[in-house]
């Protein structure tokens, strides 16, 4: 090669071709030091190992982070075969599956790459992901390694796994804990209801056949005990209907809420006539709804609207609106408002802000209507500015492919 280009020197420039020849030589050994120590620093600074073997498999490059990876300097592994960086089996069988490729071409790593297992040189062991070129110099095949190690990740995606199979296990936990208290409290509030107007009915009978023997205190007394049996018939009839939320339900499908409303404006007749309440509303649209629930919903907060009125007559607005994941929609009054610092308290059960001379109820109608929406995948807050007016909101989810599942 030399001969020949030396020939091509002579025959372009004559007695100068020596000159130039040597200049020339020059410039290409310092071309090729500069290029030989870029190509050095590139091995030696990138942070994944890099190791090149010749075809028996023994190492003839091992670049700085191969040494962090597997702990051995560059003098016990050069020279060396490159199954001494490898547990067993892989060990052993590393010479035969290298012979095996080179006789036959059938190839398992080289050219696709894995997840592998490397052996440090304190012997722990480490996942890497190992990808395998192959090349041609001279005469000779060489193979060179990439290794990245896996190791933080492996521990990252163990944890992901260890959180998500606790979290399956809570979710379980709830349902199961969820039904168990559905079915407790209905039990419980069915149970309940026997005694309970055994005592109301023979409290009656007292004082229907006895009420002569009977004086006015007596009567009195035998009426708080009459009056506080119903009041007792009507919790337990809102803690049935509260249970029956989680166990009487229908699915979810396409309900259209004007038809809803029209529903419950009937049902509510009497109290909007005798209030003289104005009532207008936002044209209303098919939503993806249980359409007995959100009937209750909308009845019990039309008819709280009505109730926690002033003396004039309640003027009473239902708007909706479309965002771009829910429906929202709000029931406005114009009547006693509701203190800031109860905006949380009115929806836990049997909570309530009056006594129930001033206005009657149990205090089951906002947490109903709670756990409505909630099954829904929406949710219910209010907003009030006492003493004038409160606007109750809620949403349901435009999309609740998920929700129709639960148990
Ligand atoms: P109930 O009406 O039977 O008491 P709810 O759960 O429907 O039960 O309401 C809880 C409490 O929230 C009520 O006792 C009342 O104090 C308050 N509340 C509900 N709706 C309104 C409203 N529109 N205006 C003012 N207060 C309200």
């Amino acid at each position: 090669m030399a001969e020949k280009w030396n020939k091509h020197l002579r025959e372009k420039f004559g007695e100068n071709a020596e000159l130039i020849g040597s200049e020339f030589h020059e410039h290409a050994a310092a071309a090729l030091l500069e290029s030989e120590t870029r190509f050095r620093t590139l091995i030696e600074t990138v942070p994944d190992g890099i190791i090149s073997i010749d075809s028996k498999g023994t190492v003839e490059m091992y670049n700085q982070a191969a040494e962090h990876l597997f702990g051995y300097g560059k003098d016990e592994v050069l020279g060396h075969n490159i199954n001494m960086l490898m547990p067993e089996p892989y060990h052993s069988q590393h010479d035969t599956y290298l012979s095996n490729y080179l006789s036959t071409g059938i190839k398992k790593i080289i050219g696709i790459g894995r997840e592998v297992i490397g052996k440090r040189k304190n012997g722990t062991t480490f996942p890497m992901y190992l990808s395998i070129g192959e090349m041609q110099v001279g005469e000779r095949r060489m193979f060179t390694g990439i290794m990245h190690d896996l190791t933080e990740l492996k521990q990252a995606q163990d944890h992901i796994l260890l959180l998500n199979q606790k979290l399956e296990q809570y979710v379980r936990d709830l349902e199961r804990s969820n039904h168990e208290l559905q079915q407790f409290a209905y039990a419980a509030s069915h149970d309940l209801k026997e005694p309970l107007r055994m005592v109301s009915t023979y409290c009656q009978i007292l004082e229907e056949d006895y009420g002569d023997e009977l004086d006015d205190d007596a009567k009195e007394y035998i009426g708080f005990a009459v009056d506080g049996a119903h009041r007792m018939q009507s919790l337990i009839d809102g803690l049935l209907e509260y249970s029956r939320v989680g166990t009487h339900k229908n699915p979810i499908a396409d309900t259209d809420c004007e038809k809803v409303l029209e529903q419950v404006l009937l049902n509510l007749h009497i109290s909007i006539k005798e209030s003289a309440a104005e009532i207008t509303k936002d044209p209303f649209p098919t939503v993806q709804a249980d359409e007995k629930q959100l009937n209750q919903v909308f009845q019990n907060l039309i008819g709280n609207a009505l109730k926690y009125r002033h003396e004039e007559s309640p003027r009473i607005h239902l708007s909706v609106q479309k965002t771009e994941q829910d429906w929202q929609f709000g029931v406005h009054d114009n009547g006693i408002g509701i203190d800031p610092k109860h905006v949380e308290r009115i929806f836990i059960i049997f909570q309530r802000l009056h006594p129930k001379n001033e206005y009657p109820g149990t205090g089951i109608g906002l947490a109903i209507c709670k756990k409505i929406i909630e099954r829904h995948g929406g949710r219910i807050w209010v907003e009030s500015n006492p003493p004038r007016g409160t606007i109750f909101y809620f949403t349901l989810p435009i999309q609740t492919a998920a929700v129709n599942s639960e148990s």
